[in-house]
């Protein structure tokens, strides 16, 4: 069934209006009439079966019927911090990592990105991927949408590792070493709410300064299998395992 992430203050005890681009979605593209169901999402992520009572152009108003019980989210909050890479991968990567259960994106100025992003343009650029993380969250059925941060710099990121209960950069000479414990180890510790940091280096790779950066704020490089992935690959590797351990064995 359709899904719609909608603010707090479009929430009533009984009723839900949507509006804009949504209420346009519902009419235009679904062509849904009185009487259909939809589910409406608020920000603390409760998701409620709703059903269109009454349409004008611009707003659609539902009442609530019932709450969603079933949740669709990972039990532990994993946010993927990765490094600034070439032309539309990171959309990419926003959009699979949401279908896969990702909490947040952080991207970053990595040493070896090519890409420099244009401060005018990271806003512009940031409201896009909050665009493409909101679909897709309503695609694959989630109840919460990613959030997708600004980008930051090697130091602002290296300050944030304290604040997570796991910090894991995916080195590419781990990989190379045939390292293979230190994902698994880590989430066999993991316990649910828990918050997993996972750093992914841009097409180059990360360089020296960035590695012993990291690993001094806290973080602990792991391999991702044996092979070497490109860049949007890596944090799906890690998402799909990450859901494997958690989601499926426990
Ligand atoms: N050009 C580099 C590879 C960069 S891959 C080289 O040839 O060495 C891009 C990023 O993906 C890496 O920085 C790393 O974060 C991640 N990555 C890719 N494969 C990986 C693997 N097998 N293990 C851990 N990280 C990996």
């Amino acid at each position: 069934m359709q899904r719609y992430f909608l603010e707090d203050t479009q929430f009533d005890d009984n009723y839900v209006i949507i509006a804009g681009d949504d209420a346009k979605h519902i009419q235009k593209v679904m062509r849904m009439n009185e009487g259909d169901n939809v589910i409406c999402c608020n920000q603390s992520g409760d998701c409620f079966l709703s059903a269109i009572e009454e349409m004008t152009l611009t707003e659609v108003r539902a009442s609530i019927q019932q709450i969603e019980e079933r949740s669709s989210e990972m039990p532990v909050h994993v946010t993927i911090a990765c490094g600034l890479t070439k032309a539309d991968k990171l959309e990419w990567v926003i959009q699979k990592g949401t279908e896969m259960g990702a909490f947040s994106y952080i991207p970053f100025e990595a040493d070896r990105s090519v890409v420099k992003l244009d401060p005018k343009k990271a806003v512009k650029k940031q409201d896009r991927w909050n665009k493409i993380a909101k679909e897709a969250a309503e695609q694959s059925h989630r109840q919460r949408i990613p959030f997708v941060y600004k980008p930051e710099s090697f130091k602002q990121l290296t300050s944030r590792i304290e604040a997570f209960d796991h910090v894991l950069v995916a080195y590419e000479e781990e990989a190379r070493n045939d390292e293979k414990s230190r994902l698994v180890d880590t989430l066999a510790k993991v316990e649910e709410k828990d918050t997993i940091l996972l750093i992914v280096g841009p097409e180059g790779g990360f360089s020296d300064r960035e590695i012993e950066g990291f690993i001094q704020a806290g973080a602990h490089p792991c391999a991702l299998g044996p092979r070497i992935l490109r860049a949007e690959t890596a944090p799906l590797y890690a998402l799909s395992a990450i859901s494997y351990h958690i989601e499926l064995l426990r």
